[in-house]
């Protein structure tokens, strides 16, 4: 059996793994964090809900993440602000020691705590892609030096109607950044979305186990 420590995690995201109590990796973990941490490589991960793709991305980024950077190192859109929460208290037990800020972004909450919180310098912004388009607008949040940026529940996004502030958003950031791509499904418009703007990329598919 494959273990964190086989998958070249630093011991402190080991001990913190420790902590929450996640004895091994996932299919889906396996298979993207070495790739994400030894290679420069794109992924396209496409896995059912509950197969822990929020560590399979959010391990990769606290291990290249730098303390102290005073720039937005990763940019995680999510569908719903209840998913920016969550991705964002799941980054936060995964970082353990590591000084690394991680901020949910989501409308609804007052933008003046978000202007607040980000002139303060943020490592990691986890958002839904309406607050952050306004953010953008008003240059309160600068994605022009990324080196993650992730598509959490890509087809969810399209969904939603949101396919447009997707691309925006896309379009805005540094082209030299690392994009990942997570994704239940594949539809067209997804599909579009990786080959517009998506270097050359792996897909990684782990098909739903059986109970
Ligand atoms: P997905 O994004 O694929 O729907 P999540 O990342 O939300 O899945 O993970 C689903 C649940 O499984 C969460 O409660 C998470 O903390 C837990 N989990 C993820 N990876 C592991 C692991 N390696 N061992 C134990 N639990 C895990
Ligand atoms: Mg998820």
């Amino acid at each position: 059996m494959t273990t964190f420590k086989d998958l070249g995690l630093s011991e402190r995201t080991l001990a913190a793994l420790e902590a929450k109590g996640f004895n091994a990796p996932t299919p889906i973990q396996e298979r993207t964090i070495p790739l994400l941490i030894e290679g420069n490589i794109d992924i396209v991960g496409q896995a059912q809900t509950g197969t822990g793709k929020t560590a399979a991305f959010g391990l990769p980024i606290i291990e290249c993440a730098q303390e102290k950077e005073k720039r937005v190192q990763a940019l995680i859109l999510t569908p719903t602000r209840e998913l920016a929460i969550q991705v964002a208290d799941e980054i936060n037990s995964l970082k353990g020691q590591k000084n690394l800020r991680v901020l949910p972004v989501y409308g609804g909450q007052a933008i003046h705590m978000q202007f607040k919180a980000l002139r303060r310098g943020v490592d990691v912004v986890v958002g839904t892609p309406g607050r952050i388009m306004d953010h953008l607008q008003r240059g309160t949040l600068h994605i022009d030096n990324l080196d993650f940026f992730v598509l959490d529940e890509a087809d969810e996004m399209c969904n939603m109607g949101f396919v447009d502030d997707v691309r925006e958003i896309l379009a805005s950031a540094n082209t030299d950044r690392r994009t990942l791509l997570f994704s239940a499904t594949m539809p067209r418009e997804v599909m579009r979305i990786a080959k517009e703007f998506m270097g050359d990329y792996e897909t990684i598919k782990v098909e739903t186990q059986k109970q």
